[in-house]
């Protein structure tokens, strides 16, 4: 007989976890308390020891049991995190998740129905499908029949609206980009065996539409042919990652729509960050035209405050999924099929995939689009005031306005090398979580705001930061919560 090992379903499943949620929980709390901060200090090593102190052997003969485990190794990870909850880890596009959402993934992963095929998810895949409908339909309101895939992020979303360009208009695809689009597209293109993308440069940080008309035209040099052009996919870009620019979508929509009389050409909008500003009636204005993409990538692990993973691609009409049809007797058998069974296998590149959609229609559930769209506003408003702050500041030098939550500053008249220099400092130390994006030559702090529950007195507190690190020692101090010389 094995040991005493409970599993987390059936009726009984609940009983076994709560004290083991207890210890997580504890766990959380005690390895936050310890950090107490956004990034553990000291940098990669002492974080390595203390993980590799509380793991010991990663293959034990004789397990420790599982209160023991759990609290060890949880409290290690906690306290070794980068949290975004805390309002000085603005780095990336790396947000806090809702506790009502990582509640509900909890439910996933007891239950852990599979995605594949119905008869391992049954609710799951009929939430699937009326939640991913309602969020398409909100992306492409005048699509015929607006439907989306869940997908583990924008990197899988723009690949497979790359592929499905690629399977409408055929392998002699022609991607065209903007400088600012996501490195994912390049590898997307590299995957799918295409000619890599041709870049257009963004001086302005967008992708300019004359610029984009032009790449087209050039494409007739290129065409084997006349009257046998190459096929073509325009990717623009609702929010970069550098700094949450947004193409102008309306009129890249008309250049691609002018093209098509003589030359098949599709739009496919990378909206991973800015995609959930569509929540916002004050902000969804800044995605104008983004209806008229074929196909739309939407992270809801960015802006919409989902634990990773939650995302998106979405199409006007049901039919251009068509591609992604597979058949294998296991999971989807054709009588099975022609006996109602639903038909799970092309909605993914995936086979076994995790209800993701659980966390995310909990969360609408429970907050409503309002209730989405307040902690947009409230997180946008926070990025503009930090940018007011910069602004003020004389020994800072403020790139932009946010588009969305990203703002973008140095130090007035570092080199790049000390701007560089400076975030590691504040890393090193422990005290703030900054991101780096290379624009116009020139390297810049970037601060990615996604905490809705900023305050303007973190805000001012983060300004400070950097200032100190101006004026201050080269070495990072003492947190003042931490005296010098005492353990970390
Ligand atoms: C984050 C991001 C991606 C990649 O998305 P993942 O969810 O990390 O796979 C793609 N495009 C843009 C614009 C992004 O910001």
């Amino acid at each position: 007989m094995p040991e005493y090992s409970p599993l987390a379903g059936g009726a009984e499943g609940p009983r076994a976890l709560r004290p083991l949620l207890d210890t997580v929980l504890d766990a959380l709390a005690e390895g936050a308390a310890a950090r107490c901060g956004p990034l553990p200090a000291g940098g990669p090593e002492p974080v390595r020891r203390r993980l590799e102190a509380a793991l010991g052997d990663p293959l034990p003969a004789e397990g420790a049991g599982e209160g023991p485990a759990l609290r060890a190794l949880v409290t290690a990870l906690a306290e070794g995190s980068a949290d975004p909850a805390d309002p000085h880890c603005a780095a990336h596009l790396h947000c806090p998740p809702l506790a009502v959402a990582a509640a509900a993934d909890l439910a996933a992963s007891v239950l852990n129905p599979s995605l594949d095929s119905w008869d391992q998810a049954p609710a799951a895949s009929a939430l699937e499908a009326r939640t991913a409908a309602a969020l398409a339909a909100l992306v492409h309101p005048r699509g015929p029949a607006p439907e989306a895939l869940v997908t583990s992020g924008a990197t899988e979303a723009n690949l497979l609206g790359t592929l499905l360009a690629r399977e409408r208009l055929g392998h002699r695809l022609r991607v065209i980009c903007g400088a600012s689009a996501h490195h994912s597209v390049h590898r997307a293109a590299w995957l799918l065996g295409l000619h890599p993308p041709t870049v257009l440069p963004t001086p302005g940080g967008v992708l300019d539409p004359a610029a984009a008309h032009e790449a087209l035209d050039r494409l007739d040099r290129l065409d084997p042919a006349p009257g046998d052009p190459l096929p073509a996919l325009v990717v623009a870009t609702a929010g970069t990652t550098d700094s949450g620019a947004i193409d102008p979508l309306p009129a890249l929509a008309d250049t691609v729509a002018a093209h098509r009389t003589h030359r098949p050409a599709v739009l496919h909008v990378d909206a991973a960050y800015g995609g959930p500003l569509l929540f916002s009636p004050a902000r969804r204005g800044l995605l104008a035209g983004l209806d008229r993409a074929d196909s739309v990538a939407l992270d809801l692990h960015k802006l919409g405050w989902q634990p990773v993973a939650a995302g998106l691609l979405t199409v006007p009409d049901a039919p251009a999924l068509a591609p992604l049809a597979h058949r294998t007797d296991y999971l989807n058998a054709e009588d099975d099929t022609e006996a109602g069974l639903p038909d799970l296998l092309g909605r993914s590149l995936r086979t076994t995939r995790r209800p993701d959609v659980l966390k995310v229609a909990v969360t609408l559930a429970a907050l409503g689009t309002s209730g989405l769209a307040a902690l947009i506003d409230a997180t946008c408003e926070a990025a503009a005031e930090l940018a007011a702050l910069v602004d003020a500041e004389p020994r800072l030098r403020l790139r932009a306005r946010p588009g969305i939550s990203t703002v973008l500053f140095r130090p007035a008249g570092a080199t790049d090398a000390e701007v560089a220099a400076l975030r590691r400092r504040l890393l090193e130390g422990g005290r703030a979580v900054l991101g780096r994006a290379r624009l116009d030559g020139t390297l810049w702090l970037k601060a990615t705001l996604l905490n809705p529950h900023v305050q303007p007195s973190d805000l001012a507190a983060l300004v400070k930061l950097v200032l100190d690190q101006l004026d201050g020692p080269a070495r990072p101090g003492p947190r003042p919560d931490q005296p010098e010389g005492s353990p970390t």
